[in-house]
């Protein structure tokens, strides 16, 4: 693949740019701004992405890294979301290599749906899906504590959120998009046509503007603070909630499948989701205000080990390797998290498109609606009727050349971003990446990238 997306493209990029009209400036790089530049540069507009971090270190790293419908969602009625959610699970599955099915066992015990319930809800969830099939209950036969009675199969997806994300951002850059991480958007202007952005280069600590016809926010929890520095205001408000996850040794969980069960403390639905040499297990749900509260307080990992060592004694809460938090940006009503929609909403106000709510799993959709929408505001057809599609793909290549090769080609800035996003080593090795490190450090000295 003939191009370079590089901490030294990315100063000639801002370069290029400082100071000049653009069509669109995208503020967020987690995955709902990587689609919608995405699929804006496949239509030949001129897009400026701006990432305060680097790309995909708010929620878009800390999700439960599923590509599903939301068995959960059909219990609050939420059928057409859920069936939305499945056409892109199904696509994604067949069309992304970084999203790969996965089996689940969602158990039967006193704190589940009852057996009749989950064998309706399972039913509906394939026929949604486009696939005609009656689950069948399997008994317990040991697998799991005496108090579980058994268990439905079920499939769904799974996927590397972070690469998810790198790999939309590389496809837009592709397309001819700016996108520029460690470049936080810090003030606004905007007219009755077009705007004047200020940007802010953390690496350097200087500011430039850039002159966008449309801006968008996608800066997902961080969307109110963004909304309020446009003078826009968000009816319902945005409602922020916390989620952690445990990452602990595979041996203390012992399984193939990822398991779906409801926790005894508060028959809230956990999942335990094995990652090759580690599981994850998670979540929590509970309002916050605060965008950047990825505060793991000790409250939340008694949480999550009590409900999983129900089922696995084995597990302590010693055996915690290391955790990772996301904020969900929701928008809709509900008093506790587990009841407002997943679903997104992109308003337009003005020139600015803000892009709310979402999930992982409908991303694509947010962003071929954030397109429809651009085009009716700068009065254009969009050549891409589309969804967007993921058109970077890392080739297969040993640790070294790997290592070499993304940063030539997705833009890492420091050492942490390799380790944390482009491997995720820290949260899919057992020694948290520590034996690649010497070739990841080895390899940013060469090329002259930032330490840290
Ligand atoms: C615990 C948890 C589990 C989840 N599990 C799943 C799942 O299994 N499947 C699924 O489909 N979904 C899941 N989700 C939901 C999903 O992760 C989120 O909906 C999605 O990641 C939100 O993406 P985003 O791009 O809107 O926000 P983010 O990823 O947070 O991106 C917004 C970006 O904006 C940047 N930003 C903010 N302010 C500025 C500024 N002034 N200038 C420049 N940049 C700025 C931030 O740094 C951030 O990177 C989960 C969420 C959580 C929290």
């Amino acid at each position: 693949m003939d191009f370079e997306f590089s901490y030294k493209t990315r100063t000639s990029d801002i370069e290029k740019i400082k100071g000049n009209p653009c069509d669109v400036l995208i503020v967020g790089g987690g995955i709902t701004g990587a689609g919608a530049a995405n699929i804006l540069a496949a239509n030949g507009l001129k897009v400026v992405l701006a990432e305060k971090g680097d790309f995909a270190s708010g929620t878009s790293s800390g999700s439960s890294k599923l590509i599903h419908g939301g068995l959960r969602y059909l219990a609050q009625g939420e059928i057409m979301e859920v069936r939305s959610l499945l056409k892109e699970r199904n696509y994604l599955t067949a069309n992304t290599e970084i999203v790969k099915p996965m089996d689940f066992h969602i158990l039967v015990d006193q704190y589940s749906w009852r057996k009749g319930t989950l064998r309706f809800g399972l039913y509906l969830y394939n026929l949604l899906s486009g696939k005609f099939s009656i689950p069948r209950f399997r008994e317990n036969h040991g697998l799991y504590p005496e108090s579980v009675k058994g268990y439905f199969v079920y499939n769904d997806s799974y996927t590397d959120d972070s690469l998810l994300v790198i790999s939309n951002i590389v496809t837009a850059k592709m397309h001819g998009a700016v996108c520029l991480n460690y470049v936080e958007a810090v003030d606004f202007s905007t007219r009755d046509s077009g705007s004047e952005v200020t940007l802010l280069d953390h690496t350097t600590g200087k500011k430039f503007s850039v002159e966008p016809e449309v801006i968008i926010n996608a800066a997902g929890p961080w969307a109110g603070e963004i909304s309020s520095k446009l003078n826009l205001k968000l009816e319902h408000g945005l409602k922020l909630s916390k989620g952690i996850h445990l990452v602990v040794p595979a041996d203390k969980i012992p399984v193939k499948n990822a398991i779906a069960f409801r926790t005894y403390i508060d028959k809230r639905q956990m999942f335990i989701i094995p990652r090759g040499e580690v599981v994850h297990i998670g979540t929590t749900d509970t309002f916050t205000n605060e965008p950047d509260d990825f505060n793991i307080t000790d409250e939340d990992v008694d949480y999550i080990v009590k409900s999983v060592s129900h089922l696995f004694p084995a597990l302590r809460k010693e055996d915690v390797i290391t955790s990772f938090c996301g904020i969900r940006p929701l928008f809709g009503e509900g008093n506790d998290p587990g009841s407002v929609t997943r679903d997104f909403e992109v308003r337009m106000r003005g020139n600015v498109l803000s892009i709310l709510g979402g999930k992982i799993t409908n991303y694509r959709t947010a962003s071929q609606d954030t397109a429809l929408k651009v085009s009716e505001m700068l009065g254009m057809k969009l050549k891409v009727k589309g969804l967007p599609v993921i058109e970077y793909r890392r080739p297969d290549l040993s640790l070294p050349e790997r290592i070499e090769y993304e940063i030539y080609h997705e833009c890492p800035v420091y050492t942490e971003d390799i380790m944390r996003r482009r491997e995720a080593a820290r949260i899919y090795t057992l020694d948290m990446g520590k034996s690649i490190e010497p070739v990841v450090r080895e390899q940013v000295q060469k090329a002259g990238m930032l330490k840290g």
